[in-house]
């Protein structure tokens, strides 16, 4: 007999036609296993009342309902709640709830590791493993939501999901997709699409591919306001430079009359904090408004470097960051300052790394570089 179908892998279309053609079943049976998944916690289908009796037996034997299992879990001074999660030999991915005025979030991993290479992120130091599955990325909303008693449509506690984990979200299109669609469903987590977010380096070919299956928020992880700048931070810009990046962000904005992109940049000081610069992303961002003919269809929020163990960067001083704000603000740009949280448990931007078994040797190269500064190991 071929292996059980996990339930978590599929969205509602994909579970309505297991019901359908693998079971024989009626489709909205369908409806009623994800309320138990999503809404009530239920693994097991024997808890299922309201399946009848042959119904559970059939998916017994057919399928299961796995879901990641916590290693670790640690909450911050701050409120903020870190989960390691175990997946396959020795990876572990993280994700981190943050509460804040009325709103819970969570942020969430799409791969094991990254490939992406940005230098000032952590996971970037962890290299790369795989893809997380469609079950593993929902299955992060489903731990920390039960963890937090939260019941959709009813005990609101995690209002918000971001994409802005560990991975590049859209180098794993089908599984964050689908993923997503869970988040976004009635049956799932219910979340409305302008509260799940999904951010990414640039992936100009796949910005426009999501824009056509569906309609969630877009950041885009910017970090430099030219060329030359950005490629060094971010090297995937020399495959994708800004003005090719700007526009896909601005046909993704269009699609839909009042929508906004943020525009997400990490204040890493004397590389990317100098006046110049937030002149030259004044005059970006207004470039952007004009192509979505819209006021303030881009929003940038600045992100204080957070550092971490073996980094050459460092934060910009406070001082900076607000001469930073002020001029975008004096430009009539809106720009906001996320507010540092989960740094005493390694929660915050850029920290998370897991438990990557790279196969990309960056790791290695990382651990030297380390060892070369008389940075322990253990420190990686
Ligand atoms: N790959 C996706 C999502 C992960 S990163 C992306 O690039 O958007 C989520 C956000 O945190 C990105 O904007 C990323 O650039 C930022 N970030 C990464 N490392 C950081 C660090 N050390 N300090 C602050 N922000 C960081």
């Amino acid at each position: 007999m071929s292996a059980k179908q996990n339930l978590l892998e599929l969205d509602r279309e994909g579970l309505e036609n297991f019901f359908a053609d693998t079971l024989g079943e009626k489709r909205f049976r369908a409806h009623q296993v994800m309320k138990w998944i999503h809404h009530r916690y239920v693994t097991d289908f024997a808890q299922m009342t309201d399946l009848g009796k042959v119904l559970r037996a059939k998916l017994e034997d057919a399928a299961e309902i796995v879901v990641p299992k916590v290693q670790f879990e640690k909450p911050s001074a701050d409120g903020t709640h870190k989960w390691l999660l175990g997946m396959d030999g020795g990876n572990a991915i993280e994700a981190v709830f943050i509460p804040d005025k009325g709103r819970g979030t969570l942020c969430v991993s799409s791969q094991v590791g990254c490939a992406l290479n940005c230098q000032f992120c952590s996971t970037a130091t962890q290299g790369f493993n795989r893809n997380l599955s469609t079950a593993e990325i929902i299955g992060q909303v489903w731990v920390a939501a039960r963890h937090l008693g939260n019941v959709p449509h009813h005990q609101r506690k995690l209002t918000n999901v971001v994409m802005m984990g560990m991975g590049e979200p859209l180098a794993n299109f089908d599984n964050v997709v689908r993923a997503m669609n869970v988040m976004r469903d009635d049956l799932g987590f219910g979340l409305a699409n302008k509260r799940v977010t999904l951010s990414t380096a640039g992936m100009v070919p796949m910005i426009d591919k999501l824009g056509e299956v569906c309609d969630v928020s877009l950041a885009i992880s910017l970090h430099a306001p030219n060329d030359e700048l950005r490629s060094e931070l971010v090297p995937l810009n020399k495959k994708y430079p800004i003005a090719e990046l700007l526009d896909s962000a601005a046909r993704y904005a269009m699609r839909k009359k009042g929508t906004s992109i943020t525009f997400e940049y990490t204040l890493m000081k004397g590389v990317n904090d100098q006046p110049q610069h937030a002149k030259q992303l004044a005059r970006l961002m207004h470039k952007f408004d004009n192509a979505v003919q819209m006021k303030d269809a881009a929003k940038v929020n600045l992100i204080p470097f957070n550092p971490f163990p073996g980094t050459r960067f460092e934060r910009s001083p406070e001082e900076d960051i607000r001469a930073f704000q002020k001029t975008l603000q004096e430009a009539r740009v809106l720009a906001t300052v996320r507010r540092t949280r989960g740094d005493d448990i390694d929660a915050a931007c850029g920290q998370l790394k897991g438990q990557v078994l790279d196969r990309t040797r960056r790791q290695a190269a990382f651990r030297k570089h380390l060892a070369e500064q008389g940075i322990g190991d253990a420190a990686a």
